[in-house]
């Protein structure tokens, strides 16, 4: 079979490979991308010689500046928006202990034999007289029409000497909405504590480009039927399972969680707002009670939540950083927009609601709406319909009383010049004061009002202003 490669470079790349005695072949992502016209930016180019020196000659050819990684026997250069990188083809094997093979030179199918997945193991040939001859010795086409993740090798040989590719293997099959070879699934399952030579900065990658598939749920239904989720994220693997109890039982929070997060990627691609649904209920095993009265519940689980998200975040090596403060928000805060929906929506309730999450109310509410999987149609129109009531009422609270960047309209210096204090407990409580009475609407966010509210709560507290003190 012939492939049309259409970019120019290629052919200089053919030209140099016909100069130099030299075969060339262009492999990997690069190739499974032109099946499935996805349009692909990093080309992976093998040589059957040195990768290096081939590199240095075609950077001089496209007037590229050539980075050489010697460690790895690598080298990349830029060219226009494309990055691709050279190497010689290799032979690798592998020790018990480490993921780094011991590496010689090898053929073309040697290097092809070490991909991890047939469909990431086609090559095209940059050859003068087969070049576009499609190399594909192990099926990798008939994998991608039938839409299968297979390795080239026996699959416990290939996830043994690489764990990674347990996780590639499942992270391609939720991004590309493929299935995994049944052999392949079977040997996840057997090698999984192999796992633990990866290091958790690579395994949180693949997790993250599964949690950013259009549909995550594939991936962790796969890590967790696998066994794989235990080991790498057990508080969620804890999730799953539901228990009966007098006859009555609770939801299995791990699908609960699947629906969310399948829910929440329709309507945004942001990682830590799918990571927010991902962590939402994350404490209901721990804060898990039978109650007679009331049956299951699940107290407190939003402050629990929102408490495990730090330790979450460094044991998957997360950035601690403002982002994971956004997700413990929202963890924190996950209820409330519900709660609000099943009552009377007081302004009150909307303007603390709009004063606690402040900037992220609007992921806030995707979350809530997203939460709601329940299969009964009448409970989903009346959450629906309370929710629109309490998004309208967030707007009109908002256009009055402007809470959402909260600046108190009296400040803590203010405070201080007018009743000739300095800094101590009564300039907080008297800012406190303010800020309950405006949120209550007991006086408007302005600061006329404010100043007079802090007049009579300073005299409450004994305290009198400077201007009159020397009366
Ligand atoms: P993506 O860009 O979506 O990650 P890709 O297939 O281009 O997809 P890379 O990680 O850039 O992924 O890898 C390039 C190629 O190198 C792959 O197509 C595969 O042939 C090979 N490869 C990468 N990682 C491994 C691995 N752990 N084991 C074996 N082969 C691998």
């Amino acid at each position: 079979m012939k492939k049309n490669l259409g970019h120019p470079v290629f052919k200089i790349l053919a030209n140099i490979a016909a100069e130099t005695q030299t075969e060339a072949y262009v492999i990997g992502g690069y190739v499974r991308d032109i099946f499935l016209s996805r349009p692909s930016k990093d080309i992976d180019v093998v040589i059957l010689g040195n990768g290096i020196e081939f590199a240095e000659l075609a950077g001089k050819q496209l007037k590229s500046k050539v980075a050489v990684f010697k460690n790895f026997g690598t080298a990349m250069l830029r060219f226009q928006d494309l990055e691709i990188e050279f190497v010689g083809a290799r032979k690798e094997s592998y020790r018990a202990d480490s993921r780094k093979p011991i590496v010689e030179n090898g053929t073309i199918e040697d290097d092809q034999l070490r991909r991890d997945f047939t469909i990431n193991a086609l090559a095209i040939s940059l050859n003068k007289d087969t070049y576009g001859d499609l190399v594909n010795p192990f099926n990798g086409v008939e994998d991608l029409n039938n839409r299968l993740i297979r390795t080239p090798l026996d699959p416990e040989v290939t996830f043994s000497d690489d764990p990674l590719r347990m996780m590639r293997a499942i992270r391609f099959a939720t991004q590309l909405n493929f299935n995994i070879d049944k052999a392949a699934l079977a040997a996840i399952s057997k090698q999984k504590d192999r796992i633990k030579i990866v290091s958790k900065e690579r395994i949180t990658d693949e997790l993250n480009k599964i949690i950013l598939s259009p549909v995550p749920s594939i991936g962790f239904k796969h890590l967790f039927d696998t066994g794989l989720l235990h080991l790498i994220f057990p508080q969620m693997a804890n999730l799953y399972g539901v228990e009966i109890i007098n006859g009555k039982g609770h939801k299995d929070n791990f699908y609960h969680t699947l629906q969310v997060l399948d829910n929440i990627c329709e309507v945004t691609g942001d990682l830590w707002l799918r990571w927010a649904a991902i962590l939402h209920d994350i404490a209901k095993p721990p804060t898990k009670r039978f109650e007679e009265n009331h049956g299951w519940t699940f107290h407190g689980h939003e402050d629990k939540g929102a408490r495990m998200v730090p330790q979450i975040f460094t044991q998957l090596k997360l950035p601690l950083n403002e982002k994971m403060k956004f997700v413990q928000k929202l963890v924190q805060l996950h209820l409330r927009p519900i709660v609000l929906a099943q009552e009377i929506v007081t302004d009150s309730a909307v303007r603390r609601l709009l004063f606690d999450a402040g900037e992220d109310i609007e992921s806030l509410m995707l979350l809530c709406n997203a939460d709601v999987t329940t299969k009964n149609e009448y409970k989903v129109k009346k959450y629906r319909n309370n929710f629109e009531l309490v998004k309208q009422k967030l707007k009109d609270v908002e256009e009055r009383d402007k809470i959402r960047n909260w600046q108190p309209p009296v400040s803590g210096n203010d405070i201080m010049e007018v009743f000739g204090i300095s800094a101590g407990k009564e300039v907080g409580m008297i800012k406190n004061a303010i800020r309950e009475a405006i949120l209550e609407g007991e006086i408007t966010n302005d600061h006329d009002q404010a100043l007079a509210f802090m007049l009579m709560k300073g005299k409450e507290f004994g305290l009198i202003p400077v201007a009159e003190q020397s009366r």
